[in-house]
């Protein structure tokens, strides 16, 4: 196929309603008065709305649009969209007229008895209501349904909960920027007017063809395989990471690019990851909230041209047992509207100090908050892949790298640092080297919060998950270390000392968050242990990080969550959880039922009509074998049924478990063992079916042939 050629500069943006738009399209009056609103963050009047509405309709239509939508992301972890057309009542004359209000733009009324609350809505008063969030652009998006204006939304209830990612988000980079600020004043910045959490999000997907997709059920309905046996070669051989991009993948993420592109979305690079038919997508980093919706936007895009491609984009964070699972490495940094990124340990020992500082409330921040943290990325997926030999532990730690741990070491010794491991001395010599970033060691892909240069990356994000609450948390504990350091340095006589005395205690009252060690190995869950740091396992156990005394108190402090709010958030995840593996334990059942063990007996039979063909054709042949695995089949075939009747029982008995945590407890101690015990014939006796018998495409077949 000839391939079209373009510039993709372009094409960039081109759907994208962003300033160069509307700077181009908007009377001068209502565009400044626009950028001053979303500049100070305040509500935009009506009057400015119109017209801003209606050049966004004309630009929209201009596009192919036909319908617009408020779009945004409740509880569920996917994004959510009502469409309604541009067309009034039919005219006098019979036609339309295509229109599109400011009202209608800033504000939507979706029916929203249907996504979850966590008790918040009572289904009386079930509406809620969506309103726009000028800071993250609105866009066109280009489908089958055709053409669609896109409107970036909070989602609120009419009492002003947040049922939503976004309005919590947009909460926390408030309480970030000011506490930033505080603290850029104190070393004597008076110039810079914004901080913004500026955040990157690496994705990782399995891309598998349709058609094996569609025929496996498990994946249809739950994202993953229930069962499977492995294949002969696993990844064993390494040879799928960073290898050459096969034809198939190449043209379809051609394809995924250019749609992101002109969504104006940065999609920078991609590359097959470890495991075979894994794969990777990183854009560049942007303005938090930007960025969720951008991953939002990346996610649905993966699918939708897989779909076009024959092929189905698998977010699942572990859709094959045994295999790599998948996660969302989130890039986190703080960055000035004149370009300073606070995470940068600079150049000068002025600059130095204000790092080592905002380095160590990093560190009291995750240390003090480790559990909610963890919370922050959990999911029903993420407890099948956290804790693997290839995902970060369960366990919250941050990883420095040497050269940095080596200043920490002598702040905590001497009080002062006077050089560092290269043995470059600096005037003050607090800090390490200019050229820091290009020698930190070893990039440790173990810890779950790595600092990598300039920036933290949190890798205990799973792949199918919004980045939003993960940097909600984020923003917040780190706002309230500043805050705290603040309230400390302002009273501050002599500051040069107080921020020095500072430095040190947090180091040192902190330093068992820092770990440099290979993550994945026991002695380190061991040494955790040991060092007081929190173990969730699963996600029931770190749910209730969300309701602990310093969390309530964290969010209310700087406005982020009411303690409503996060009873209901605590609420909706037991249900997820509880719905998610009743669907799996449920979708399980069906498979094995009608699937497996119809197969299986059809198998049994051909063995038998061979013992008994063969004897008849030839009275002394050696039919031992026939008889052997028909005896064999037969006992795994047994043992199949009778864990299939265990869970049947479980499942029918936790469906009826009416509080929600109880059931929620009750299918992760009771249902998902018995769905593991069940596993383990079915997988032994995929290996001994003719393979022309078994119903299903094996794990082989969907990863090494795409
Ligand atoms: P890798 O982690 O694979 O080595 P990079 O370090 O180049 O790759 O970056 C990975 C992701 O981190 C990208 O999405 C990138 O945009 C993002 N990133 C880079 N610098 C920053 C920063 N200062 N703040 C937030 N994200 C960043
Ligand atoms: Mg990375």
């Amino acid at each position: 196929m000839e391939k079209e050629y373009f510039n993709v500069a372009d094409i960039f943006g081109e759907n994208v309603f962003n300033d160069a738009t509307m700077q181009e399209r908007l009377p001068k009056k209502t565009y400044q008065k626009l950028k001053e609103t979303i500049r100070l963050g305040k509500e935009l009047d009506l009057e400015t709305a119109d017209v801003v509405a209606h050049e966004m309709k004309e630009w929209a239509i201009e596009k192919g649009a036909t319908h617009f939508t408020h779009w945004f992301q409740p509880l569920t972890g996917v994004t959510a969209e009502k469409h309604d057309s541009f067309i009034t009542a039919p005219q006098k004359n019979g036609k339309v007229l295509m229109s599109f209000s400011g009202k209608e733009l800033i504000k939507g009324e979706p029916d929203a008895s249907s996504f979850p609350s966590g008790g918040l809505r009572a289904t009386f008063e079930a509406r809620g209501y969506t309103a726009w969030d000028p800071t993250s652009p609105a866009f066109v998006r280009q489908d089958a349904s055709g053409a669609t204006l896109c409107i970036p939304t909070a989602f609120c209830s009419y009492t002003g909960e947040a049922l939503d990612q976004k309005t919590p988000l947009l909460r926390s980079m408030e309480a970030i920027n000011k506490q930033s600020l505080r603290l850029l004043r104190l070393f004597g910045n008076t110039t810079s007017v914004k901080v913004t959490p500026s955040v990157g999000v690496e994705q990782e997907y399995f891309i598998i063809d349709r058609n094996d997709f569609l025929a496996r059920k498990d994946l249809v309905y739950t994202g993953r395989t229930l069962i499977g046996a492995m294949p002969p070669k696993g990844q064993e051989m390494d040879d799928h990471y960073f290898g050459a991009i096969r034809e198939r993948i190449a043209a379809f993420m051609h394809d995924v690019n250019i749609e992101l592109w002109k969504m104006g979305v940065t999609s920078k690079t991609e590359h097959n990851e470890v495991a075979p038919a894994q794969h990777e997508l990183a854009p560049i980093y942007e303005e938090a909230n930007v960025a969720v919706d951008h991953n939002q936007m990346i996610m649905e895009t993966l699918k939708k041209v897989a779909y076009r491609h024959g092929l189905q984009c698998l977010l699942h964070e572990k859709p094959f047992a045994g295999v790599n699972g998948s996660g969302k490495h989130n890039n986190w940094s703080l960055v000035t509207d004149d370009g300073i990124n606070l995470l940068d340990p600079g150049k000068t020992p002025h600059d130095n100090i204000q790092f080592l500082l905002v380095l160590c409330c990093v560190l009291k921040a995750v240390d003090k908050h480790a559990a909610l943290l963890r919370e922050s990325a959990a999911d029903v997926g993420n407890d099948s892949r956290l804790g693997g030999d290839e995902a970060p532990p369960v366990i919250i730690s941050v990883y420095l790298g040497e050269q940095l741990q080596d200043v920490l070491d002598q702040l905590i010794r001497t009080g002062s640092a006077d050089h560092s491991l290269k043995g470059e001395k600096l005037e003050t010599g607090v800090t390490t080297l200019p050229d820091f970033l290009k020698d930190a060691t070893d990039r440790n892909r173990t810890s779950p919060f790595a600092f990598t240069g300039n920036k933290f990356e949190f890798r205990t994000v799973g792949s199918e998950d919004s980045v939003g609450e993960p940097n909600i948390v984020l923003n917040t504990i780190v706002a309230e270390a500043f805050s705290d350091a603040c309230d400390e340095l302002e009273k501050a006589e002599d500051f040069d000392l107080a921020v020095h005395d500072l430095i040190k205690r947090l180091a040192k009252e902190h330093q068992r968050i820092v770990f440099n060690g290979n993550g994945y190995s026991t002695e380190w869950a061991a040494e955790a242990k040991k060092r007081g740091l929190p173990v969730a396992d699963n996600m029931l156990d770190a749910i209730p990080a969300l309701l602990s005394e310093s969390s309530v108190d964290l969010f209310a402090k700087f406005g982020v969550f009411t303690k409503t709010e996060l009873e209901s958030r605590a609420e909706i995840e037991y249900e997820i959880y509880a719905k998610k593996r009743n669907i799996e334990a449920k979708t399980m059942i069906d498979i094995i039922r009608k699937q497996i063990i119809p197969a299986t007996i059809r198998y049994t039979t051909v063995l038998a009509d061979s013992v008994n063909q063969v004897r008849q054709a030839a009275g002394d042949a050696d039919v031992s074998t026939q008889v052997e695995m028909l005896t064999e089949v037969s006992s795994y075939l047994k043992d199949t049924k009778e864990k299939l009747t265990v869970l049947e029982n479980l499942e029918a008995e936790g469906i009826k478990i009416s509080d929600i945590t109880d059931r929620a407890f009750f299918y992760r101690d009771k249902v998902l063992p018995a769905m593991e015990a069940l596993r383990k014939p079915v997988d032994k006796l995929e290996m001994l079916v003719d393979k022309s018998m078994w119903p299903m495409p094996s794990y082989g077949d969907m990863i090494f042939e795409v």
